[in-house]
């Protein structure tokens, strides 16, 4: 076993598990986006950093890095705040997230973010880009006005549902996710329309057609039950 402290606390993990995890089975809540149960993780999004107090305070995402013997974990500082309050300014900017006028209102986890975190305006300029939807699929909907580049919907349409659809084309602000090596949604050969993007996505950028605004609820959990039923390959 490994011994570290979390908050203070004297824990003992396995090795291999993430911050993430052992503070999970703790009851110690790390803010997350790009992280999903039954996903691999990715450690873009930012939102899980923590901080290591004697690797001189080096900050480090949660769900990516593994515990290390006598780590000093915080989860919860003045700096942290400021990092995660940064770090979600910048997504709310970069796109145009207008929640009044979502489908996912009431029910997005960027949103549920800005509450926890306190984030009742910004401090940074909006960008206000030109994005548009691709309505081609005959269920679902794409809004790329609402996402936040989490990669969620590509790691569930590979991984789990081993479809391949998704990927992301572009570099830096200019990323898109994208359907079908770039060609619309509803003219892929490859996605099954089983919905696990739909599900996987934090916010309302993937949606089902027919959902209006604040109606579309999302049940990200499935991604775990699906590959929790999996038999494992030794
Ligand atoms: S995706 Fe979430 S944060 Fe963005 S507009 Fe919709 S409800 Fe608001
Ligand atoms: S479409 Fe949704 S799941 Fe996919 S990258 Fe954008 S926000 Fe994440």
């Amino acid at each position: 076993m490994i011994a570290l402290k979390i908050d203070g606390k004297e824990i003992q993990a396995r090795p291999g598990q993430t911050i993430l995890e052992v503070a999970r089975e703790h009851g110690i809540r790390i803010p997350t986006l790009c992280y999903l149960e039954g996903l691999s993780p990715r450690g873009s999004c930012r939102m899980c950093l923590v901080e290591v107090a004697n690797w001189r305070g080096k900050l480090v995402p949660a769900c990516a890095t593994e515990v290390q013997e006598g780590m000093e974990i915080v989860t919860q500082s003045e700096r942290l705040r400021r990092v995660r309050r940064l770090v979600l300014e910048m997504l709310f900017v970069e796109r145009n997230h207008i929640c009044a006028f979502c489908v996912a209102s009431g029910h997005c986890e960027l949103q549920d973010l800005a509450v926890e975190l306190g984030m009742d305006h910004v401090t940074l300029p909006y960008r206000y880009p030109g994005l548009s939807m691709d309505l081609t699929h005959e269920d679902y909907g794409l809004d790329h006005n609402r996402c936040v580049l989490c990669g969620r919907c590509v790691r569930a349409c590979s991984e789990v549902e081993g479809a391949f659809t998704w990927g992301f084309q572009g570099r830096g602000i200019e990323t898109m996710v994208a359907p079908a090596l770039g060609a619309p949604w509803g003219a892929s050969d490859t996605c099954t329309s089983c919905g696990k993007c739909v599900q996987a996505c934090p916010t309302g950028a993937l949606f089902e057609k027919g959902a209006s605004t604040a109606s579309q609820v999302k049940r990200p959990e499935i991604l775990e039950e699906v590959t929790e039923r999996r038999p494992r390959v030794p």
